[in-house]
C-alpha cells in the first residue's frame, strides 16, 4: 500500500461518542506502547480486528447521514483508528527485537493495508466527504480545510473513477509498495564488497574489515598468501573508507563497487517510475510528480525545477572556487603529476583539509557529547523555550521493546502533560539503521475540554566506540538528534482539531522545517554550552572548538548545497514527465551530475539504486532544499538573537508548532515571519534563498544575480 493512499485515510478523524480504544499509558499491566491489545506478538490479530470493528462502526454512522462536521470528525476518527495500527506496526517491525513481533506486525500491516482499500475506494464516504466540502455553514477553516484535503485524497486513490479504471489504480498501488518493498531488501541483500591486501588499511580501521584468507594449493601443501580484507561496501562503511584511507586505488575500488549496487535495482526502478507514471496519469495528472505536488506550497514540477535550476546557478561559482581549492591541495600533497581530482577523492580530501585548516581534532569533539548529556540538551533546551519540562515515566510492564527504551512525558505547569516520548536511541542488531521519528499517536480534539495526547518516538542508531563505555555522539549525530527532536516537537506541541492535520501532517514542503530549524540550535554555543561537557573532566565545550567545527562546516558549503540540488533533480526528472519509455535512468543520472556540479562522473557506476528517498520521497526529495531556506530565514528573523529566550519559545510554538497542517502553508509562513519568506516564481511559491545564502557567503559575491 503506497504511503498516499494511506495518507489520504490519515486525513479523516472524529468526535463520535462510542467504544474507542485510547492509549492506556500509565497501568501497571498494559501491552506495547500502551496498547492493551500488544501483550502478546498475536495481540496484533485482535488490535487490527478492533480497528476494523470500530471503523465499520464509523462508516455506518456516516451513512446515517449526520452533519458536515460529524462527517469530518467520524473519517478522522476512523483515519486515526487506521493510523494507529498501521504506524504502531510500522515501529515494531523497525525496532522490535523480537522476531514473533515482527512477524505479527508485519501480517497486521498487511490485513490493515487490505481494509485501507475498501475505506480509500468507499463511494458512500467520498460523497459524505463531498457533501460536507459543499457545506458554505462549516464552522472553522481548518474544518474547510479537513473536507477539501480529504475530497482531494480520495481523489488520488481514484474513488471518482469507473470501476476498471479504479481496479488498475489499486492494482498499481499494491504493485508500488511491493516495488519500494523489494528495492529496500535488495540493498540489504547486495551491500557489494571487495577484497583488499590487509597492509593498505588503516590499523584504526581493521575492527570494520571481515579477514580473509586465500589458499594456493600446491600439490598436497597448501602456502598461505597474504593476508586480505572484505570491505563491505555498505554505505556506513563506504563513507568511513573514502574518508578514512589514504590508498586511492582501494578508495577507487570502493567508491565503484559501493556506487554500482545492487544493479537489479536499476530494474525495479524502472518498473517503480513506470508504475507511479501510469497511477498519476491514470487519476488525470501529467506525471507522477505533478500528482504528489498539488497541495504542496510549489504546486507544479515546473515551478520545483526552475527553483533547483535557479540554485544550480547560484550555486556553482563558489562550488567551482570550492573544487579548485581541492583540488590545489591534492597537487600540494601529491605533486603535479597526480592527476585529476576524482569523485573518490572527494570525502578523504575534504576531510584532511578540514582538519588542518580549522585545526580541528575531530576525535576530541565527541568528548563532550556523551548521549547523556544530549539527551539532557533536549530537556534544557525545552524548559528554556517552552517552560516545558520532559519528566522520565516509568514504563509499564508490557509497553517497551527493549531495556534501552525510556519514556518521557512533555509537561506545562499550566496545561500539564502535553504528550509522550519514547527514545530508543542506542545501536542493536537488526534495528532500523538510521535515526527516525515515528508517530504512534496523532493528536486531535475529542470533546471541548478534551484532547487526544500524541505519543511518538524517537529511534536512532548511536553506538559505543571502541574506546569508551558510554555513548558519545561526533557532532554530525548531535545535529541528527536535534532534527529528530525537531519533528517529535512538531508532533507532541501541535494541537490539531484533526489527526489529520497533526504535527508532521504538513504540506510536504513544510514538513522538515521544524526538524531543519532545531538543527541551528546544534550549532549555536549558547545552546552548546549549557550542556555539552567533557565526559571526564566536566568542563564545558570550549568556544573556540565550536568555532572550529562552524568553520570546517563551511568550508564546502558550497559543495554540499549542490549535491543536495543534484539529488533533487535527479528525483524531479525520474518522477517527472515521460520523455522515453523507461527512462534510462543511468544516463538521467550521469548527465545531471555533469551539468550541474563541479564533479567527475565513474562511468558505470549508478549511485541512485540506493537512494531510498525515490521511495518515500519519490518527486519530494526537493522539500529538504525548501525546508533549508525556510529554517535559515526563521533562524535569522526570529531566534537568532536570544535562541533559548522564551520569547523566541513562544513565536516558535505559537507561529508554527501548533497549527501541524490546520493552516494554509503560505499564510502559516508569512503570520510566523512576515514578508521576505516565500517568493512567487512561475506561479508558484519558492523559498526566499537569500537568508541561506547570506549564511554561506553566497550574496556577497554578486547580490543582483542573487534574486530567486
Ligand atoms: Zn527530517
Amino acid at each position: 500500500m503506497s504511503s498516499l493512499v494511506r495518507r489520504a485515510v490519515s486525513n479523516l478523524r472524529s468526535n463520535f461518542t462510542g467504544k474507542r480504544h485510547l492509549y492506556t499509558s500509565g497501568s501497571n499491566t498494559t501491552g506495547l506502547y500502551g496498547f492493551h491489545q500488544l501483550k502478546s506478538p498475536q495481540g496484533f490479530q485482535r488490535f487490527v480486528d478492533d480497528a476494523i470493528e470500530r471503523s465499520g462502526e464509523l462508516v455506518d454512522y456516516i451513512s446515517g447521514k449526520p452533519s458536515s462536521k460529524e462527517i469530518l470528525q467520524a473519517m478522522d476518527e476512523i483515519s486515526d483508528t487506521v493510523c494507529t495500527v498501521l504506524d504502531s506496526t510500522t515501529l515494531c517491525r523497525h525496532t522490535h527485537p523480537d522476531r514473533e513481533f515482527v512477524q505479527e506486525a508485519t501480517k497486521a500491516l498487511m490485513r490493515m493495508d487490505e481494509y485501507l482499500h475498501f475505506l480509500n475506494t468507499n463511494q458512500s464516504l467520498y460523497n459524505a466527504v463531498v457533501k460536507a466540502e459543499q457545506d458554505k455553514n462549516l464552522p472553522t477553516l481548518e474544518d474547510k480545510r479537513a473536507a477539501s484535503q480529504l475530497r482531494f485524497d480520495f481523489e488520488k486513490g481514484g474513488v471518482h473513477l469507473c470501476s476498471d479504471k479504479l481496479d488498475r489504480v489499486n492494482n498499481l498501488n499494491k504493485d508500488i509498495s511491493q516495488l519500494c518493498i523489494e528495492f529496500g531488501e535488495n540493498i540489504d541483500k547486495d551491500p557489494g564488497h571487495v577484497d583488499v591486501p590487509a597492509s593498505v588499511i588503516p590499523k584504526r580501521l581493521h575492527h570494520l574489515m571481515k579477514p580473509i584468507k586465500r589458499y594456493r594449493s600446491l600439490g598436497s601443501i597448501s602456502k598461505n598468501r597474504e593476508k586480505e580484507f572484505r570491505i563491505v561496501t555498505e554505505e556506513s562503511t563506504l563513507h568511513t573508507i573514502l574518508q578514512h584511507v589514504p590508498d586511492d586505488e582501494v578508495r577507487k575500488m570502493a567508491y565503484a563497487r559501493g556506487n554500482s549496487v545492487p544493479h537489479v535495482n536499476l530494474a525495479v526502478l524502472d518498473k517503480l517510475i513506470a508504475a507511479r507514471h501510469e497511477l498519476a496519469q491514470i487519476v488525470g495528472y501529467k506525471s507522477y510528480a505533478e500528482y504528489c505536488m498539488q497541495l504542496n506550497l510549489s504546486s507544479s514540477p515546473d515551478v520545483v525545477y526552475s527553483f533547483l535550476l535557479k540554485m544550480s546557478k547560484l550555486v556553482r561559482p563558489m562550488a567551482d572556487e570550492e573544487f579548485e581549492a581541492i583540488w590545489n591541495f591534492k597537487k600540494e600533497k601529491y605533486g603535479q603529476g597526480c592527476g585529476d581530482l576524482e569523485p573518490w577523492d572527494e570525502t578523504y580530501l575534504t576531510g584532511l583539509m578540514k582538519s588542518s585548516v580549522s585545526e580541528l581534532d575531530f576525535s576530541v569533539v565527541s568528548s563532550y557529547f556523551p548521549l547523556s548529556q544530549c539527551i539532557e540538551g533536549l530537556k534544557l533546551l525545552t524548559e528554556s523555550l517552552f517552560g516545558m519540562t520532559f519528566r522520565s515515566i516509568p514504563l509499564a510492564d508490557g509497553e517497551t521493546w527493549h531495556t534501552d527504551v525510556m519514556k518521557m512525558s512533555l509537561y506545562h505547569p499550566d496545561e500539564g502533560d502535553l504528550g509522550y516520548l519514547y527514545l530508543d536511541l542506542t545501536s542493536r542488531k537488526g534495528k532500523y539503521p538510521g535515526c527516525a521519528h515515528f508517530a504512534i499517536k496523532g493528536g486531535r480534539r475529542i470533546s471541548e475540554s478534551d484532547y487526544q495526547l500524541p505519543v511518538v518516538a524517537l529511534v536512532c542508531n548511536f553506538s559505543k566506540s571502541r574506546y569508551s563505555s558510554t555513548v558519545r555522539l561526533c557532532h554530525s549525530e548531535v545535529e541528527t538528534l536535534f532534527h529528530e527532536f525537531g519533528h517529535a516537537l512538531h508532533s507532541l506541541l501541535s494541537r490539531t482539531d484533526y489527526q489529520h492535520f497533526s504535527g508532521t501532517r504538513i504540506a510536504f514542503d513544510l514538513a522538515e522545517t521544524p526538524s531543519n530549524l532545531f538543527e541551528y540550535y546544534a550549532w549555536d554555543y549558547r545552546v552548546l554550552r549549557t550542556f555539552s561537557k567533557h565526559h571526564s573532566t566536566g568542563e564545558p565545550i570550549p568556544e573556540k572548538l565550536v568555532e572550529a567545527l562552524k568553520r570546517a562546516k563551511k568550508m564546502f558549503a558550497a559543495t554540499e548545497l549542490q549535491r543536495q540540488i543534484l539529488y533533487a533533480m535527479v528525483d524531479q526528472k525520474f518522477f517527472g514527465e515521460e520523455s522515453s519509455v523507461p527512462k534510462d535512468t543511468v544516463t538521467l543520472f550521469r548527465d545531471l551530475k555533469m551539468q550541474h556540479t563541479s564533479w567527475k562522473h565513474m562511468e558505470g557506476t549508478h549511485w541512485h539504486t540506493r537512494f531510498t528517498h525515490l521511495l518515500n520521497y519519490g518527486a519530494g526529495y526537493y522539500t529538504y532544499l525548501y525546508a533549508k531556506c525556510f529554517a535559515a530565514t526563521i533562524w535569522q528573523n526570529i531566534c537568532k538573537d536570544d535562541p533559548l529566550s522564551r520569547a523566541t519559545g513562544s513565536a516558535i510554538r505559537m507561529g508554527l508548532l501548533q497549527h501541524g497542517g490546520a493552516k494554509d502553508p503560505a499564510d502559516l509562513m508569512n503570520d510566523l515571519v512576515g514578508d521576505g519568506i516565500l517568493t512567487k516564481l512561475d506561479g508558484g511559491i519558492v523559498p526566499d534563498v537569500s537568508s541561506l545564502y547570506g549564511e554561506l557567503g553566497l550574496l556577497s559575491r554578486d547580490p543582483s544575480k542573487s534574486q530567486l
